[in-house]
């Protein structure tokens, strides 16, 4: 990308999107155009495509999304189907219709099967059933996949599609009824610390392996595709960190400070017992990922101590 490319963001006021933002503005990128969901709604179709007509973007990146937790999930599938489905289908269609050069579409590694062997690879995709609780987003998310590469193969557009792991760092949600894992604990652990609590109460049994990618380290990668690859299908990015919710779980009470005990809620659910992808097509080009878990639990602590506050609500990419 040329340092004045005229680059669109959608989505930067999420997790994903507003850790791209910070590494674009930190490259000297000149022209980012963002607009905000309430400025521009992409599930207007005519919004969208007098947006792209009037802005002419030469590079999309796809980072809108409905997101959230496992409850949310639940509680809005339609919402969650729908939203997505729409978004997908306005932006890349406004952008084949304005020649957009390059456009890098997000998903997430929960498109894969539900038994998908572990770690998991690009072509586990539509092997197998989805997990239930998020098959609306996963199915949504397979669909913007597959319109990347339906458009590659009919008009030759240079639309990719790339698949982040649990990701976590500055802007996250820490709203403990809809946020992952990480934060949760971050969470717990601090206010346990504040009130002089004994112990901590985490659900499960503390043995599931979950793989964890600092959100600046996607932020990059994203850059790195952009100008340096282009295939159709999904390619995964991912850490190569695996831990268990226990070690994490040591490693942010370290972190944080607290040397209470730790009891488990075992009627919470433990999930899938292992959920890590294989990001050797990634890593085989060249990209590596710099943030060690512990110090992007560092970060995330210090960000977490300054904005308390705020961080309390449930968190949307659009
Ligand atoms: P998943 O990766 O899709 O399963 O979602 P989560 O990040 O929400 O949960 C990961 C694992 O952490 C599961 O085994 C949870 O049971 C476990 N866990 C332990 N304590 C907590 C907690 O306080 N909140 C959440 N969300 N998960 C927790």
């Amino acid at each position: 990308m040329k340092p004045d490319s005229r680059i669109y963001l959608a989505g930067h006021r999420g997790l994903v999107g507003g850790a791209i933002l910070r590494v674009l503005r930190a490259r000297g990128q000149q022209n980012l155009i963002l607009r905000s969901s309430r400025e521009l709604d992409l599930r207007d179709q005519a919004a969208t495509f007098a947006f792209f007509e009037a802005q002419q973007p030469e590079v999309v990146i796809l980072a809108a999304a409905r997101v959230g937790g496992i409850g949310a999930n639940s509680n809005l599938p339609g919402e969650f189907i729908y939203e997505n489905l729409a978004i997908a289908s306005n932006v890349i269609e406004a952008a084949r219709r304005t020649g957009v050069g390059k456009l890098l579409n997000l998903g997430s590694t929960c498109i894969y099967p539900r038994m998908a062997p572990q770690p998991i690879r690009e072509d586990a995709l539509l092997s197998g059933p989805l997990e239930p609780t998020n098959r609306p987003y996963a199915l949504a998310k397979i669909a913007a996949i597959e319109m990347c590469d339906a458009y590659r193969r009919q008009y030759g557009c240079d639309f990719i599609s790339a698949m982040p792991t649990n990701l976590y760092g500055p802007g996250d949600n820490f709203d403990l009824e809809t946020c992952h894992v990480l934060p949760a604990l971050l969470r717990k652990f601090q206010e346990a610390q504040d009130s002089g609590a004994a112990e901590v109460m985490l659900w499960g049994t503390g043995t599931p392996l979950r793989e964890f990618l600092y959100i600046d380290d996607l932020a990059e990668a994203c850059l790195f595709l952009l100008e340096r690859y282009s295939e159709p299908g999904p390619i995964n990015v991912g850490s190569g960190e695996e831990v268990s919710i226990l070690q994490l779980a040591r490693m942010i009470a370290q972190v944080v400070g607290f040397q209470g005990s730790l009891v488990w809620d075992k009627s919470r659910s433990d999930g899938t017992p292992r959920k890590i992808c294989d990001s050797q097509r990634l890593y085989a080009l060249g990209f590596k990922p710099q943030v060690r878990l512990h110090d992007g639990l560092r970060r995330t602590h210090a960000w977490f101590l300054e904005h308390r506050s705020e961080a309390r609500g449930v968190r949307t990419g659009a």
